[in-house]
């Protein structure tokens, strides 16, 4: 399985690592990586992998298959083959501005008292969709608290935590907007502020919510009878 060293640290921009294996796609398993892989509505990453004899290999997007990561190089790239080093840089601009959307994303999940019920985030807008009963959702008053939370600067990190300290701790569980998946043994909780936001996560997060920048709602969609679709674009 590969190490995945951005659920350690998000700011790595390049990294060192070996071809685990090609597929018969010409797709690229590392033994360890930098390169985030498409999930939880955030898209994979984009780059580039260099061998030491200067073939350069360019990354259009990493993927989830088989149990496996997989790079998945754009088209006509030069071949790899297992055990050969790479050196592996991702797109940092496109990467850091998703997870300046994503980060903005849990701050919209901590402003919206509604069960979220999917998201995308894209590097020009992002959405999440919350199933919101009889609840009225206000564009301006929306932005408003969110730029308020952005402004305030809060600390976002990320910690380890057991399903046996999740049992332990009922109340904790309760003050998570979204619940934890159980049974994998541990869950990667993510924290932004003192009771801002706290929700099982695996994806990239800025540092402080200061470094999202203004944002703004666009428009909030109706998607059925109980359904609202909040979109967020940065208000730069
Ligand atoms: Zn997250």
């Amino acid at each position: 399985m590969t190490d995945l060293l951005f659920r350690e640290d998000a700011y790595q921009t390049d990294f060192e690592g070996t071809v685990a294996s090609v597929n018969e796609r010409g797709g690229i398993v590392l033994d360890r990586t930098i390169f985030y892989y498409t999930s939880g509505g955030q898209p994979g990453d984009k780059g580039v992998l260099k061998t030491e004899d200067g073939v350069e290999v360019r990354i259009g997007t990493t993927i989830r298959a088989d149990g496996e990561i997989v790079h998945v190089p754009e088209e006509d790239q030069p071949a790899l083959t297992a055990e050969t080093k790479v050196r592996g840089m991702i797109d940092w601009e496109n990467r850091h501005q998703l997870m300046r959307m994503h980060t903005a994303m849990h701050l919209v999940c901590s402003i919206v008292p509604c069960g979220v019920t999917g998201g995308q985030v894209g590097i020009d807008k992002s959405r999440l969709d919350f199933d919101v009963g009889e609840y009225t959702l206000d564009k301006d008053e929306i932005t408003a608290k969110l730029n308020a939370l952005i402004q305030e600067d809060h600390p976002v990190s990320a910690q380890w935590i057991t399903d046996a300290e999740l049992d332990s701790n009922p109340d904790l569980v309760r003050t998570m907007s979204v619940q934890p998946p159980r049974g994998s043994g541990k869950v990667r909780l993510l924290k932004i502020g003192d009771g801002v936001d706290l929700q099982p996560c695996g994806g990239t997060h800025v540092r402080r919510t200061g470094e999202i920048g203004p944002v703004r709602v666009s428009k909030i969609e109706n998607k059925g009878k109980r359904n609202r679709r909040v979109n967020i674009v940065f208000d730069a």
